[in-house]
């Protein structure tokens, strides 16, 4: 079993701690055909892309590297937050018209576009806090993230079902019928199981990345290897394996 592309891995751009030239390099180094550059969104309130202008940058600077680097490839991609109720992302048009690829996940802490988006984040705090669960925020945190599978053309889902409560079957039957993949994100462990086991059964595919935040863990699969031997998932429903 061995990964030929990591799109998820982390810059300083966001809080990665490397560069996206280190990224590269260990990408190569480690036989990858392709690397992705997916920093965190700019609607984070601590740790997003800062605005157009820093997307802009990295753009100049992914194309000077293709020039230095034309072994590997390097994909400009972005981790977009939701940040409404309707699945809105944090990423502009413009912006998604220059990237190469999208992924998308649930995290806390996101600037809201909206009042009831203020609340709904609110009520995921404090129940992520509290451990609690509740229906109606499970269903309303699952129709905004299938919403947004089906407005935009998501590569993948990131590590769905950690932070925020959803109906990851209900994810991944959407997922399936779109053509979006579910991550497999080595950077966490036996906690995923039940969210990727509820996957299983619809049919979805799965994409292998590192969620590397620094650049040593760039192509660093081994929790996401394990995974799919604990949980037995038939190799030809992995998108990124070598054939
Ligand atoms: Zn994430
Ligand atoms: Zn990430």
């Amino acid at each position: 079993m061995y990964a030929i592309t990591d799109l998820h891995t982390h810059t300083d751009y966001s809080h990665g701690k490397g560069s996206i030239e280190d990224n590269v390099r260990v990408a190569m180094k480690r036989g990858l055909q392709a690397v992705g550059i997916a920093d965190h969104g700019p609607g984070h309130f601590f740790i997003g892309i800062g605005g157009a202008h820093a997307f802009r940058r990295m753009k100049e600077e992914i194309e000077t590297l293709r020039h230095k680097y034309p072994e590997v490839e390097i994909l400009f991609g972005v981790e977009a937050n939701i940040v409404d109720t309707d699945g809105t992302i944090d990423v502009s048009t413009d912006i998604l018209r220059e990237l190469d690829f999208l992924l998308v996940g649930y995290h806390k802490l996101v600037r809201p576009r909206s009042l009831a988006a203020f609340w709904q984040g609110a009520r995921n705090f404090w129940s992520g806090w509290m451990k609690t669960s509740s229906a109606s925020l499970r269903a309303a945190n699952t129709t905004a993230i299938t919403s947004a599978v089906r407005r935009y053309p998501i590569t993948a889902i990131a590590h769905p079902g950690l932070q925020i409560d959803i109906d990851t079957a209900e994810l991944a039957r959407v997922c399936k019928e779109y053509g979006t993949f579910l991550e497999i994100n080595s950077s966490y462990g036996s906690e995923l199981d039940p969210y990727i086991s509820e996957a299983l059964p619809t049919g979805v595919r799965f994409l292998l990345s590192s969620d590397a935040h620094a650049p040593e863990r760039v192509g660093d699969f081994f929790q996401a290897y394990q995974l799919i031997r604990r949980l037995k998932i038939p190799l030809e429903r992995i998108v990124n394996l070598e054939k």
